[in-house]
């Protein structure tokens, strides 16, 4: 315990410092059992085509509903699963997953009607799993043992990794790139944006963040960020989707300044795959 008083006291953890580390112990020993007791599930966020208002793609979120806490947010449970060295075998799951997700829903709907249904999921990947590659080729794998056509799915990254151009990481992003797998830059403009990897690397969507959408139609360099990396990425012949789209006058602003894609919670939140259906039921045919 800490010392009352004394020189050496901010050398002792106090009790809540304690508390949090037996806490975070604790989460890591649950989340290496989570995987097999079946508590990991993915919920998916509908991507809607802007111009159309129709759901082109889905995004596939992590949710873990721990036996005594409850839902644990990924933001909190990803980071454990890296430092512990589990985010490889988590993300193996995922990728197992949702590639068997995006092949039942091709059999679902007529090819005739791809501009009307979910094309796409597109699904997080962390940094760490480009440093070691075997998740990357459980998905390259499942993308061939099921004949699913590359575009079917995207890899989201953030730009970080893209930033000191490692060997490993570009020739992971080659083999993706090679099976027709769409890469998508996350949470695009928060990071050290170098850019220039824009021109180098075979990128296919940039994800403006959702820290940008939010005052878009109070705080005019918000726009004009938005507006740049929409007028930026379609040069590049990338698409574009907007994150964390929560009013109709955001979507407005998007849409006018020719924005391809929105998610956010005007339109839905992530959902389980019952729910996501029940969704689309919803949409005009
Ligand atoms: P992200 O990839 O940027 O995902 C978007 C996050 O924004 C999701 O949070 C989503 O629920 C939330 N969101 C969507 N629409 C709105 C909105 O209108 N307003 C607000 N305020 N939020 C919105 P979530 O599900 O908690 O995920 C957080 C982060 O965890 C993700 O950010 C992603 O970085 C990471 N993550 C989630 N699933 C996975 C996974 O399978 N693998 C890896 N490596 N990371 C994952
Ligand atoms: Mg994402
Ligand atoms: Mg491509
Ligand atoms: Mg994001």
């Amino acid at each position: 315990a800490a010392k009352a008083g004394g020189r050496n006291r901010f050398s002792y953890f106090s009790p809540a410092m304690q508390q949090r580390a037996m806490q975070h112990l604790q989460l890591g020993k649950d989340l290496r059992k989570a995987l097999a007791r079946g508590e990991l599930s993915l919920h998916y966020q509908p991507i809607l085509h802007l111009a159309s208002g129709r759901v082109r793609k889905a995004e596939a979120l992590l949710r873990w509903a721990h036996p005594e806490r409850g839902n644990i947010p990924p933001g909190e449970f990803i980071p454990v699963a890296e430092e512990l060295g589990l985010i490889d075998a988590i993300g193996s799951w995922v990728f197992e997953q949702a590639t068997a997700t995006i092949q039942r829903w091709r059999t679902l709907w007529p090819a005739d009607a791809a501009e009307l249904s979910p094309q796409q999921i597109t699904i997080n990947a962390s940094p760490r799993q480009f440093a070691k590659g075997s998740s990357l080729d459980v998905l390259l794998q499942r993308v061939d043992a099921l004949g699913l056509p590359g575009r079917c799915i995207a890899v989201e990254i953030t730009e970080g990794l893209l930033l000191d151009e490692h060997p490993a990481v570009t020739a992971q992003l080659t083999r993706l790139a090679a099976a027709g797998i769409q890469i998508a830059i996350d949470d695009f403009g928060t990071g050290y944006s170098a850019m220039s990897y824009l021109k180098r690397m075979d990128i296919d969507t940039l994800k403006i963040d959702r820290s940008f959408v939010r005052d878009l139609t109070t705080d005019p360099s918000d726009l004009a960020i938005a507006e740049a990396i929409i007028a930026m990425a379609h040069k590049l012949d990338i698409n574009v989707v907007a994150e964390g789209i929560e009013t109709d006058a955001q979507r407005q602003r998007l849409a006018d300044a020719g924005c391809d894609f929105g998610q956010g919670y005007l339109f839905s939140p992530p959902l389980p795959e019952d729910a996501f259906f029940a969704y689309l039921a919803t949409e005009p045919r």
